[in-house]
């Protein structure tokens, strides 16, 4: 540091000054923490971050011992169109009290932390991709919510990893009822054609590795469909980062 340089000496200065000002919130209360993206200790200790053993193409979590494909029951049977998907955190008690707020209730300043711990736990996919697209929602949920947090998460992870982000890839053409309560079959026949590539964006998805960006991933019916639309498209390869996963209940 050069005394010469009044502003990269007073620079520490700034950075601490606003530190004070707006010191970072723990994800999941509302603790100070040291820096965006973490967690205070107890909420840390109750943190379910997804860890080995998970299915290598959709991620779910999996018991030890569960066979030496390495996939779950569902890719085994039915390969999905997407080549991984990974998530930061089990979708529990916890992650809902990042995400639910984040989702409904205009907390929109959740993004960036929950974008932190995605890059965490999906640099591997980060670091390969070449563009990233959010997970569309269909354009009256949009006027309801006015913002898709999918796109709000993508354009922090475009910006942690200088990737280029294209909000409007995809389009939802009609308001898909509850997935929740719908087996696989009816999961995948309510979402037929629901989702598309917006025309003017083909050109440039054409051979791109792309990586799908949502908040939360349940059966990865929706992923599917994305990954249907964009390699339809002509994507070279899609991969799917969420913030969480609901663990596949068969399993538990
Ligand atoms: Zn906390
Ligand atoms: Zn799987």
């Amino acid at each position: 540091m050069s005394s010469s340089n009044p502003v990269a000496w007073l620079r520490p200065f700034g950075a601490h000054l606003l530190d004070l000002l707006l010191p970072p919130n723990c994800l999941a209360c509302d603790a100070p923490v040291d820096a965006d993206g973490q967690f205070c200790l107890p909420c840390f200790r109750q943190a379910n971050f997804i860890s080995a053993p998970f299915c290598k193409q959709c991620g779910v979590p999996l018991p030890f011992g569960f066979g030496a494909t390495g996939l779950c029951q569902l890719c085994s049977a039915e390969p999905p169109a997407f080549s991984q998907a990974r998530a930061a955190l089990r979708y529990d008690a916890l992650s809902r009290r990042l995400i639910l707020p984040f989702k409904y209730s205009d907390r929109t300043d959740a993004a960036n932390g929950l974008a932190l711990l995605m890059a965490r736990a999906g640099a591997g996919l980060l670091a390969e991709a070449e563009l990233l697209v959010p997970v569309p929602l269909h354009k009256s949920r949009l006027r309801q919510r006015r913002y898709n947090q999918a796109a709000l998460l993508a354009a922090a992870l475009g910006r942690i990893a200088k990737k280029p982000v294209l909000p409007d890839a995809l389009i939802r053409n009609r308001a898909t009822v509850a997935l929740g309560p719908l087996g696989l079959a009816e999961r995948r026949s309510e979402l037929d054609g629901a989702i598309t590539v917006r025309s003017t964006r083909l050109s440039g998805l054409a051979g791109k590795r792309i990586l799908l960006i949502d908040d939360v991933m349940t059966s990865g019916s929706t992923a599917n469909a994305c990954a249907i639309a964009l390699s339809a498209a002509g994507a070279r390869r899609i991969d799917v980062l969420t913030a969480a996963r609901v663990p596949d209940p068969r399993l538990d």
